[in-house]
């Protein structure tokens, strides 16, 4: 992080009185599933149009009080992030590549009509919720702490304008291990009803209304007995999964991801493709179409298929399935191995020859 003049927050702390004992917390630790347990405290920040970012508090975690009229509530103006943090070995807690992740929401911001909150007191975030709840990072295998910073609208007016409140938060939830007993193919289903995204809309965010689209086109994807849902864009080119992004591995070793500005860019895939080109890679970003990845499978081009993203890290992909077709995938093990090294740097196993790890 490049100093600036921005002085730090001064965060008021409000224990939680209320918060679980280290009894209750363990226990939870012990089977954390994902997404459903919370930590003890949470951060906010505040913002308003004449006074800049003020207030920032640590406080117990607890529902948010919100006028009816908010605008998040209408408009969905919204945006967030999704990042973990890792016990090591020795206890100590680090997190990987948060100035990616702090980047991502700035220019989520952008183009939702939100304030951009400083890199600087995004790092701030969550070292102040480390700081009092650190004891809830895991230390299982392939546990961690999935940290959720997020912003939306709070200012009460029904017109449709950026709002000139808004609130940035910060809240956390212990994760277990996403595949217990092995990481095990995905089989996908390939939306030919519904996008993900369009040309100039806001697919490149991380805004609430992608995954709501998002939630449909996933439902009908259980129903036809797949996990996960992979959309196209207007033209036939294959975007991303409703949360992971995709990528191909050729015949001669390189590594293929779609180029396109309606996707998000992902932390984990850009970690990958760095990783991949350390190992001698070639790797590409441009257009895939869906009738080359097919053609691809079908003459041997194409060896593996993988999804990447923060949650699961690294998912082969061992199906794809839509109302006329079921391609059985190829399988190999760099989709494995690069999990492996990624997640070894994560953990602490293996050395951060790139300084990906921020000790919180
Ligand atoms: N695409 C979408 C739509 C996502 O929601 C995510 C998860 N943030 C990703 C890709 C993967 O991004 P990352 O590797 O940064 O988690």
């Amino acid at each position: 992080l490049t100093p600036t003049d921005l002085a730090p927050l001064t965060f008021a702390v409000t224990k939680n009185l209320a918060a679980k004992s280290p009894a209750e917390r363990d226990e939870i630790l012990a089977n954390p599933g994902f997404g459903t347990n919370f930590t003890d405290h949470m951060v906010d920040v505040c913002w308003s149009a004449k006074g800049g970012w003020h207030r920032p508090r640590v406080q117990p975690y607890g529902p948010i009080s919100l006028d009816p009229a908010a605008a998040v509530l209408h408009y969905g103006q919204e945006i967030f992030e999704g990042i973990k943090a890792y016990r090591h070995a020795d206890g100590s807690i680090h997190t990987f590549r948060p100035l990616e992740n702090a980047r991502r929401l700035q220019r989520s911001a952008r183009r939702m009509a939100l304030p951009e909150l400083p890199e600087e007191y995004f790092l701030q975030s969550l070292r102040e919720l480390i700081a009092v709840d650190g004891a809830w990072v895991p230390g299982g295998d392939d546990q961690s702490l999935y940290l959720r910073p997020f912003m939306f609208a709070k200012e009460a007016f029904l017109g449709v304008r950026p709002a000139q409140k808004v609130a940035y938060y910060l809240i956390a939830s212990p994760a277990g291990a996403y595949f217990k007993g092995g990481v095990t193919p995905v089989k996908i289903w390939l939306s030919e009803d519904y996008a993900r995204a369009g040309k100039g809309g806001t697919g490149a965010a991380k805004t609430g209304g992608n995954y709501a689209a998002s939630l449909l086109p996933q439902a009908q994807a259980h129903e036809q007995g797949c996990d996960q849902v992979v959309f196209l864009d207007e033209d036939g080119n294959v975007e991303e999964l409703g949360g992971m992004n995709v990528l191909f591995v050729m015949k001669d070793g390189t590594i293929v991801t779609p180029q396109s500005p309606s996707i998000l860019a992902g932390i984990t895939r850009e970690s990958i493709l760095q990783l991949a080109k350390d190992r001698g890679h070639r790797v590409e970003q441009r257009p895939v179409s869906l009738a080359e990845w097919r053609e691809g499978v079908a003459s041997g081009d194409i060896v593996e298929v993988f999804a990447c993203g923060t949650a699961a890290v690294v998912t082969p992909i061992g199906v794809l399935k839509t109302a006329t077709f079921e391609d059985v995938q190829p399988t190999g093990t760099l989709a494995l191995e690069l999990r492996q090294h990624l997640t070894d740097i994560q953990y602490g196993r293996a050395e951060d020859t790139h300084g990906w790890l921020e000790r919180l």
